[in-house]
């Protein structure tokens, strides 16, 4: 591991400066993933700006929202009673992730810029655009069975890791953050993650020093009845294939509202308006389901050995629809 410097300040304006002005700081809370990347030597900062000491704990419940600090813990998050009553689509999701251990001390931040799974990023000799720029993908032609199918280029098919981020897509959740020069703003979770396109390295459109201090998860009635399933491997301790979460109004039989997102197969939370379309004033019954499965799945590309995930994540929908419906009939 790269020798770095280790700063921690109680002031949120001096945590900001501390970042924005070297060429090649981080900011550091949980470390679960980012301690990995620099022993990899995947991530080399010169400098790690802590930000535990500036509190962003609380979670404060509104009547829109639950408004949840950067430095809340990811169990924290998933436990809390309005959030399990309110949006359980995001307690069944963060708790799909990781480990207990790793839930302890993940921050709800941190999770939000998480990097990618994919091995050849992990891989300092393998060639990964999103690495080091213009290096070449090394995933297009190799073991791609857990790359994306929605939103890849031909520069990058990486997926996105996040079970807490689909189901922040389900919400239309905001980021809020503080800029180096003091001003805040909130960023839709939509356009928080650009498409990899020619530029895969450029992950989030956050600025060199730009602090996340809160994350903001409307709590639309609809949000009650959510649901988060996810399909991997094994049932702990493992990243998606694909997941969807949902959530369903339905009325007299028919669907009157409806939301999907799904992860595990796309290269940022995917969010599936199209298909939500296509349900609305639909029989609430799989053959509806399935037709909007097919909607969400529409352009997916596949690689060498990943077109299984298109068929996995239709019926991925297809069961996450079918089950909450169960509840809501
Ligand atoms: Fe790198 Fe993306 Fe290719 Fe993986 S898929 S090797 S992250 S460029």
């Amino acid at each position: 591991m790269k020798p770095f410097e280790y700063h921690r300040f109680t002031s949120t304006a001096q945590s900001i400066a501390a970042v924005a002005d070297r060429q090649n700081a981080m900011f550091f809370a949980g470390g679960t993933t980012l301690v990995d990347l620099m022993r990899l030597d995947v991530l080399t900062p010169d400098a790690l700006i802590d930000v535990t000491a500036l509190g962003l704990r609380d979670i404060d419940v509104t009547d829109g929202a639950i408004v949840v600090g950067a430095n809340v813990r990811n169990s924290e998050l998933a436990w809390h009673p309005a959030v399990r009553d309110r949006i359980p689509a995001l307690t069944q999701a963060v708790l799909s992730g990781a480990t207990t251990q790793i839930r302890n001390m993940a921050s709800v931040a941190g999770n939000f810029v998480q990097r990618t799974r994919c091995s050849y990023y992990r891989d300092t000799h393998a060639a990964c655009n999103r690495r080091v720029p213009h290096s070449g993908c090394a995933a297009r032609d190799g073991f791609n069975r857990g790359h994306a199918v929605l939103g890849v280029s031909e520069h990058c098919i990486a997926t996105h890791p996040s079970d807490m981020g689909v189901a922040a897509a389900l919400v239309d959740a905001e980021i809020r953050t503080i800029k180096p020069d003091g001003t805040s703003r909130a960023i839709a979770i939509h356009a928080f993650y650009p498409l990899p396109g020619e530029t895969p390295h450029v992950e989030t459109v956050l600025e060199r020093g730009e602090l996340i201090t809160h994350v903001a998860f409307p709590t639309a009635p609809l949000a009650r009845y959510s649901y988060y399933l996810k399909v991997r491997d094994r049932a702990s301790y493992e990243f998606a294939l694909a997941s969807a979460a949902v959530a369903i109004a339905v009325d007299e039989g028919r669907v009157t509202h409806a939301r999907l997102a799904v992860g595990g197969v796309a290269t940022r939370p995917w969010r599936c308006f199209d298909a939500e379309q296509a349900l609305v004033g639909r029989p609430a019954t799989e053959p509806s389901f399935r037709e909007a499965a097919e909607v969400a799945l529409t352009g997916a590309v596949a690689h060498h050995h990943n077109a299984f995930k298109i068929e996995l994540a239709k019926r991925t929908i297809v069961r996450a629809f079918a089950r909450v419906t169960e509840v809501v009939r």
